[in-house]
């Protein structure tokens, strides 16, 4: 497959996209941070297959990290990732520079209320203006037809969704599944960070996720599951920020067992100094899913 263009420049990026969408071109964006994995290659293999042109950004977006968060340390390696991409059929990959996404004098931003506001909104405050702001930045310099995101970022989703809807931007948000490595350990850029004893004590995430759909499935109350998953979590001492069963749109907490509603358990915590996150969406109890 033929190497993907790089492209630096806002406005080259848009006369690249303009000029293949009025030659009747469906594209496909996947914004990314870079540091790439199998994860985001699912996101890719997504668009290609729904669209005929795929553009991928890479920026380590600064405003998105709080001041004592690894913004200097995330890993970067654009010509590993440009490689990788130019094994999946991307065409463009947009990669600015700060300078180029927050010019001197900068001082626009999008402030998304509802669902930014609980779990990573109360924890990491100005996180979600950044990640909205930059998204819609870089909407506007790829227009693309759809727009693609991993479910492991579940309340990241909420709040682009709401921000589409909210601003009326025309394009389709596509959510695709967590992709995990062999032993449930969800994929993440950060995962470099841990050690080999980090990595071994952090798959008690997705075990505990598992433990606690079974326990859903075999109807036990919401307020035991969220106390077996805390035990499970503690005993790996693993530090947990939250691991809370939550309405899946509403992101509000679930007192009692809603057959009707769509239920998602939410965890964020830290394996020594990682922070990760990750989810799982619990089975409808009145199908036979469970
Ligand atoms: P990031 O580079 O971490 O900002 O992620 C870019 C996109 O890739 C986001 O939509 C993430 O939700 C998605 N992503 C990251 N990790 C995974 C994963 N393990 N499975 C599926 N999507 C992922």
């Amino acid at each position: 497959m033929p190497t993907p263009r790089i492209v630096r420049k806002r406005a080259e990026m848009r006369d690249l996209i303009v000029t293949n969408r009025a030659l009747g071109r469906r594209i496909g964006f996947i914004p990314t941070m870079g540091s790439l994995h199998l994860g985001h290659t699912s996101l890719i293999d997504r668009a290609a297959s729904e669209c005929d042109d795929v553009v991928t950004s890479i920026f380590v977006n600064p405003i998105q990290f709080g001041p004592n968060e690894d913004y200097e340390k995330y890993p970067r390696d654009l010509h590993a990732d440009v490689h990788l991409l130019s094994q999946h059929g991307v065409r463009w990959v947009f990669a600015p520079d700060v300078q180029e996404m927050f010019p001197p004098g900068d001082s626009t931003r999008v402030e998304v209320s509802g669902p930014a506001k609980p779990y990573e909104g109360t924890l990491r405050p100005s996180h979600f203006s950044g990640v909205a702001t930059i998204v819609l930045r870089l909407l506007q310099s790829a227009p693309a037809h759809n727009i693609y995101f991993g479910a492991k970022d579940w309340q990241q989703i909420l709040v682009i969704r709401q921000m589409v809807r909210d601003l009326g931007i025309d394009i389709e948000v596509v959510t695709c599944p967590t992709v995990r490595d062999q032993d449930g350990l969800a994929m993440s850029s950060r995962n470099a960070y841990l050690s080999a004893t980090e990595r071994k004590r952090a798959l008690v995430i997705y075990s505990s996720l598992r433990q606690a759909e079974k326990l859903w499935c075999s109807g036990v109350a919401i307020n035991r599951i969220e106390q077996e998953l805390k035990k499970m979590l503690s005993a790996q001492e693993i530090q947990i920020e939250y691991a809370d069963i939550v309405d899946a749109k509403s992101l509000l907490k679930m007192h009692k067992n809603n057959p009707n509603a769509s239920v998602i358990i939410l965890i964020a915590c830290r394996v020594g100094s990682t922070r990760l996150i990750d989810n799982l969406l619990l089975p409808s109890q009145t199908l036979s899913s469970c």
